[in-house]
């Protein structure tokens, strides 16, 4: 089960990241915390420019990962006291992060904790409009 340890492990390792170029030694610490096949997709998904990053008119930001079936919304730092720091809306965070603990975290997640050290997500500035439009669609779906 990952426990909070891991995430201050995982931390101490984005830190370590410089903008722009991702260094192999980066890359081997992080394939010991995940699988190849998670740290690869998550890099293929910033190679591909899927990561947003929205930034509110008033200066709040939140990311978006473009995945197989739609774009899924990323929260990649709650609060470190939570057992599990992060959230995405995808499923496969639910299954294998939430319920079967198997996995830290999606690949969107890691998409976008290892993109934002990087300074390489799709920034995207929202206007007063595409708030009150996401707000309106997140209030349907409830
Ligand atoms: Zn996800």
């Amino acid at each position: 089960m990952p426990s909070v340890n891991i995430h201050s492990i995982l931390q101490a390792i984005l830190e370590t990241i410089e903008p722009k170029d991702l260094s192999d030694e980066a890359v081997k610490k992080l394939g010991v915390l995940f699988s190849e096949q998670l740290l690869l997709a998550a890099l293929d998904l910033i190679d591909r420019d899927c990561v947003t990053q929205h930034i509110s008119p008033w200066g709040r930001s939140h990311f978006s990962v473009l995945g197989m079936t739609g774009p899924y919304t990323v929260f990649p730092s709650l609060y470190q006291s939570c057992s599990i720091p992060f959230y995405c809306t995808c499923p496969a965070f639910a299954y294998s992060v939430l319920i079967s603990q198997s996995q830290i975290t999606c690949k969107h997640i890691l998409a976008v904790l290892i993109a934002r050290p990087l300074s390489k997500c799709v920034v995207r500035e929202m206007n007063k409009e595409e708030v009150v439009t996401l707000l309106a669609r997140q209030m349907s779906d409830i």
